[in-house]
Parts: structure tokens; C-alpha cells; sequence
């Protein structure tokens, strides 16, 4: 057998044997090609896709303004927040469902700086997704006290806070290389200086345990559409650690955040727990979808999905270094440093990663030379980790991506 019928084989055997390859079925997925992008947008379920034609037909037409109470739609970001706290490791009234992973950022970067307003330096990862350290930005110029960032690599982050640090903002993975964090070492580190921990799991939530509650994590953020699937723009959800939550009040005081909102007081007084963090009216159609795509994650066992996950990332790194030594493997190559995701360093990039779309395989390109393969191991198979790898190797060895179709740029890559 040759290497690659070697692979290939394995990996139709790993398929046999995957206690989760039932779930693809539930998922509507094209009927051609391979889609490595669930990182970036996730699938729908079939049920995702019916429950917003219900929430539709059967709620809001139906019921119009009383679907409020009828269908409890003012509850649903605290519903949804219990349903997703199960997913990423945290009591049911750690979380919320609301707005987007930058603006929660935002709102419990500026809590957290209320906290410790004697303390002026912020740890942030320089190599963050950008928006989250735009925020802090946008942070350090309105925050009435002088706010420090420090920006340093994710692995320095532990070992340089000290009396003078306010918090640490990190993801827990990295969205270029797909590197984790070592959340226990930074709550050690955090802990004895009273530092607040704030953690971006827009690329963990969904895919790698994460346990947000055991490992004494204190503000988190993340992302709906990425692997938990609810569809593009979903809303972000937020975790403020319980013993902190009384105290952790963000800068938006919008009136369903009200202790009573239907008082209508001239003052705004925080409502308790987590609702505080809700801002205006949420939006119900998004809510509902990402309330139906957390149902096939409520059903599995994470340790599961993580285990296939490496499996799967694992498949494609040996399936793309059978037929090629020119592209640099940026991600850790142990399977349990890194995420769900593998990212391949090479200067023709983005030509690459068009040629591989131009075959079905779609994956993505971050700037300036990175090609990004996310793995969704709820309906990735691992053949097509092995296939999509081959046909990768083989668009970089024949110099495929050389045709000028593959070079103009897009709005989005
Ligand atoms: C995807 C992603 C976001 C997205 O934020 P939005 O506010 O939803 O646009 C934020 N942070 C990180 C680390 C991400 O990967």
C-alpha cells in the first residue's frame, strides 16, 4: 500500500469507528466539496434551520408583541446562557448570551477595570485577534484612570504579572496558530496579586474543554457562530465568575439590565446575576437559532469532541507533509497544544487557498501568509482531513495557485 492509500484507509476506519460520525446527518452541509471553515462560520442543524421558520411562523406572527411572555423570548439569553454554560464548563448563571464577542469584551475589560482602579497595567496578548486589542484600545483612551497595555506573547503573559497588574486579556486559542493557552498557569499567576483573568474562547467554546468554573477563570467572552454553529452574526455570550458577579457592573446601562425594567425609573439600578450585562432587546430570531445549534453539543461528552478533534487535525498535518516540505507548520505539531484548527505559513498564501476553494475544500487565509483549516469534528469526517491535506500538498507542489484567477483579493478571506 502506498502512503497515501495508507491514509487514506486509516482514516476511513477512524470514520467507522467514530462514535460521533452520526451527528453529521443533522447538519446541512453542501452536497460537493469539503468545508474546513467551520472555525470562521459554522454549519446549521436541519432543526436550526426549522426552528427559525417556527419562531417565524409560529411565534412572532402568531403571538406578535405577547410572544414576549408566550414564548418567554425575554428570557432566552439567560436560557441560552444555561444551555451554553454546560458546553464551556461554568455554573448556569455564569453566562449570558448577548451582542458580540467584541462589545462583551469591551463591557467586562471596562468592569474589571473598575475593580482595580488602583492598578494601571493591562496584559494583553500581542498577537490577539485584532479586535479584541482594538477594544482595549479604545479602552485605554476612555476609561477615566490611566490604563497601561502591555502587549506580550501569549506564553510571557503568566510570568509578568506582578502588584501592578490590573487584569490579563488572552484567548485561549489562538486564532492564527491555533495554539492553547495554559489557562492553569495563568490563574496561578493571576490569583496571589488579586488580578483579574479575561479570557476570549471564540475559538475554544464549542470544541475544546474549556471549564470555566474548576479552573477559577473570572470574566469570559465568546463567539455563537464559530463552533458552536449559530449561524452568521450569532450572538456572543459573556461569564463573569459568581462570587465576582455582584460586583462586576460594565459600562452600558440599558434598561433590560434594570433591576425592573418595566418600572421605567428615572435611575438605573443593576438587576442581580448576570442579566445586568443585557443591554437593549435581544434579537430573537438569532437567539433561537443558536438556542437549537447548542442542542447537538448539549447531547455530547466535550472530552468526545476534543478526541476527534485531535484525531482530525492530527489526519490532515500527516496527510499534507506526505506530499509537500513547503509549507510551515505554525501551529503546535502536538496534537493536545493546539486547537481544532492547523495554519501552514507560505508567501503565496491567499492564491493557495483559492486554488483549494476552486476544488471544493474551503478554508481560509489570515494575513499576511497564513492558510487556516478549522476542523468542526461534530461533521468533519476524517477522510476528508486526509483528502483535503492531499489535494493541498498537491496545489503547492504543482504550483497550481500560480493562475492570476487566484490572486485578486476579496472584502472577506
Ligand atoms: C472571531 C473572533 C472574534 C469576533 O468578534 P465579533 O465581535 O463577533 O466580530 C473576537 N475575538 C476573537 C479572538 C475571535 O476569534
Amino acid at each position: 500500500m502506498s502512503e497515501v492509500e495508507h491514509l487514506l484507509e486509516r482514516a476511513r476506519q477512524r470514520d467507522a469507528e467514530d462514535p460521533l460520525a452520526g451527528l453529521r446527518a443533522r447538519f446541512e452541509l453542501p452536497a460537493q466539496g469539503i468545508y474546513l471553515d467551520g472555525n470562521s462560520l459554522g454549519a446549521p442543524t436541519l432543526a436550526t434551520i426549522e426552528r427559525v421558520e417556527r419562531t417565524l411562523h409560529d411565534e412572532w406572527a402568531t403571538s406578535l408583541v405577547a410572544g414576549w411572555t408566550a414564548h418567554d423570548w425575554i428570557g432566552l439569553p439567560e436560557r441560552v446562557g444555561r444551555k451554553l454554560a454546560g458546553i464551556v464548563g461554568a455554573e448556569p448563571t455564569e453566562v449570558l448570551v448577548t451582542d458580540t464577542t467584541t462589545i462583551n469584551l469591551f463591557r467586562l475589560a471596562w468592569a474589571a477595570r473598575r475593580l482595580t482602579e488602583d492598578r494601571r497595567r493591562v496584559l494583553i496578548e500581542r498577537d490577539n485577534f485584532p479586535a479584541d486589542n482594538y477594544m482595549l484600545q479604545g479602552l485605554a483612551e476612555s476609561f477615566p484612570f490611566p490604563t497601561e497595555l502591555v502587549p506580550l506573547p501569549a506564553h510571557e503573559l503568566a510570568s509578568a504579572v506582578d502588584h501592578r497588574t490590573a487584569m490579563v486579556v488572552a484567548s485561549h486559542v489562538s486564532y492564527r496558530s491555533g495554539a492553547i493557552l495554559d489557562l492553569d498557569e495563568l490563574v496561578e499567576a493571576a490569583r496571589p496579586h488579586g488580578t483579574l483573568t479575561l479570557v476570549d474562547l471564540a475559538h475554544s467554546a464549542g470544541v475544546v474543554p474549556v471549564e470555566l468554573s474548576a479552573r477559577g477563570i473570572d470574566l469570559a467572552v465568546g463567539c455563537g457562530y464559530k463552533y458552536l454553529n449559530g449561524g452568521p452574526g450569532a450572538p456572543a455570550f459573556l461569564y463573569v465568575r459568581k462570587a465576582l458577579q455582584d460586583r462586576v457592573l460594565g459600562p452600558l446601562w440599558g434598561w433590560l439590565g434594570h433591576a425592573e425594567p418595566f418600572a421605567f425609573e428615572p435611575d438605573y439600578r443593576p438587576a442581580s446575576g448576570i442579566r445586568r450585562h443585557l443591554c437593549g432587546t435581544p434579537p430573537i430570531l438569532s437567539l433561537s437559532a443558536l438556542d437549537e445549534a447548542l442542542e447537538v453539543l448539549g447531547e455530547v461528552d466535550i472530552e468526545r469532541v476534543r478526541a476527534k478533534s485531535m484525531a482530525l487535525t492530527d489526519a490532515f498535518v500527516a496527510a499534507v507533509e506526505s506530499g509537500t516540505d513547503r509549507l510551515e507548520l505554525v501551529s503546535p505539531r502536538e496534537a493536545d497544544a493546539r486547537g481544532s484548527q492547523v495554519a501552514w505559513r507560505h508567501p503565496e498564501a491567499w492564491p493557495i487557498v483559492r486554488a483549494l476553494q476552486a476544488r471544493g475544500i474551503v478554508g481560509d487565509f489570515r494575513a499576511p501568509d497564513l492558510a487556516r483549516f478549522g476542523f468542526a469534528p461534530l461533521y468533519n469526517r476524517h477522510e476528508e482531513a486526509v483528502r483535503a491535506g492531499l489535494a493541498l500538498a498537491e496545489v503547492v507542489e504543482t504550483r497550481a495557485y500560480d493562475d492570476p484567477r487566484f490572486r485578486e483579493r476579496r472584502a472577506v478571506t
